[in-house]
């Protein structure tokens, strides 16, 4: 939809959506809010932020980022409005108003939108050598021929449709969820309790030296285990190694990393010195909720009546080691549905990401989820499918032109 408001009326645009309705899963975007891109985007070097792909979309997202397609939104009439993490969503916190600003430039720029019609296939015909694309609609099957085929059929495939390709010359990564929330062993026992307490940063690395996977963001305890940016990041960075660990490591989570050494025993001298007579545990620092901090003093071996006055060195380092390197076996993943996104997909190698056009197959393009690029959470991944549907635009225009 975003390709064909921006290919404009110079070729003629026909939509195959198998839903009864196109934009389904953008609607759902945000939490229907829709956060559509990222303003750090356009400052920070891509590997941030997309674990895969970001070499590819290094070049891409210099002629279309989040200023790109601010602008884009804003001339169709949305108001953007800037939340936190330079996060941007439509100023109505609509999901809706992307869509429909999208369907309606793609109407008024002559795109012709068939729902539920199903793509089976993409042939190459013999006789014309044009592309045969055959798909269902009404239990009916049909073909349509066509110059041009723009695939942007996100991280699902069918079978026939991805052995269609696999026909044509293309092959693929392997599908595997990226984003999700993950299971604790300990959560039942230890960490159950506190399930709801959101820490504002936190991070979460995998316990391996030889593996360097880390996030570090909000984090959420939950009733399984946890969740919340800094997992759904790490999970993002590390689909491929937790999935041959299948989903069982242990990992380390840093509840107070703005908190070095120095600035931990500063906290716990000035309670010191301010705060003598309360008792540890009902006394939290380093901005930590009460809840928790509670939990670890007791955890770390801090009796209940222990004041500030009388807290030890050791007990404090013990309190002050729990907090930073808390240990939890992760004993696997959140149910399927809860997964944002999938990484794998058409291999980046067979794509020419300055014209978003296959290396095997000419005039066949390709763009956003159905690529084997993927983005941590925060407006990337919609960033990485406007940019891509802006190069196949820009690249058909000068196809048609010359
Ligand atoms: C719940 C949820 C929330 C999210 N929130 C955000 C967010 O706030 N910000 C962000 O950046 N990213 C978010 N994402 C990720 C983002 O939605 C995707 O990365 C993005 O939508 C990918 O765009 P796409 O066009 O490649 O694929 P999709 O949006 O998945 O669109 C593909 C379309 O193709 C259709 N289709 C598939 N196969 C066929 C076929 N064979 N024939 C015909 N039609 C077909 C599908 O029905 C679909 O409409 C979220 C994802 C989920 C699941």
């Amino acid at each position: 939809m975003f390709f064909a408001s921006r290919i404009g009326g110079g070729l003629s645009v026909h939509i195959f959506e198998k839903n009864a309705h196109p934009m389904k899963k953008l609607l759902l975007t945000g939490g229907g809010r829709c956060n559509f891109t990222n303003m750090r985007v356009d400052s920070a070097t891509p590997e941030y932020f997309y674990p895969r792909g970001a070499k590819n979309l290094r070049k891409p997202l210099k002629r279309f980022g989040a200023k790109s397609a601010v602008e884009f939104f804003e001339s169709l009439g949305v108001e953007c409005r800037m939340e936190d993490n330079f996060r941007m969503f439509p100023a109505s916190g609509d999901s809706r108003d992307i869509a429909n600003a999208l369907l309606r430039a793609s109407k008024n720029a002559g795109a012709r939108i068939y729902c539920g019609a199903e793509v089976e296939k993409i042939e190459l015909s013999k006789d014309s050598g044009k592309f045969l694309t055959t798909y269902l609609k009404d239990s009916q099957k049909a073909k349509f021929e066509s110059d041009f085929v723009l695939l942007s059929t996100g991280g699902e495939w069918s079978d026939s449709l991805k052995d269609s390709l696999i026909r044509l010359g293309h092959s693929f990564e392997a599908p595997l969820p990226s984003l999700y929330s993950l299971n604790a062993e300990a959560a039942e026992s230890e960490t159950a309790p506190l399930s709801g307490i959101s820490l504002k940063d936190a991070e979460i690395k995998l316990d391996d030296p030889s593996a360097k996977i880390s996030a570090r963001a909000q984090l959420l305890f939950t009733h399984f285990g946890f969740s919340g940016p800094a997992v759904l990041n790490f999970t993002g960075f590390g689909a491929r190694e937790l999935a041959a660990r299948k989903y069982r490591f242990p990992a380390l989570l840093n509840l107070i990393p703005e908190f070095d050494q120095n600035k931990q025993r500063e906290s716990f001298l000035s309670a010191r010195a301010k705060f003598s007579k309360k008792r540890v545990a009902n006394f939290p620092l380093m901005g930590l909720p009460q809840k928790l901090w509670s939990l670890f003093a007791l955890k770390s071996g801090i009796p209940c009546e222990r004041t500030y006055s009388n807290l030890s060195k050791g007990e404090e380092r013990n309190l002050c080691r729990l907090l930073s390197e808390f240990r939890v076996n992760i004993s696997g993943k959140s149910s399927h549905k809860a997964e944002l996104v999938v990484c794998g997909g058409i291999k980046t190698a067979e794509i020419d990401f300055s014209t978003m056009q296959s290396k095997i197959v000419p005039n066949l393009f390709f763009a956003g989820e159905c690529i084997d690029v993927d983005a941590i959470t925060g407006g990337f991944n919609l960033q990485a499918a406007w940019t891509m549907g802006e190069i196949c635009a820009q690249s058909l225009a000068s196809i048609i032109k010359s």
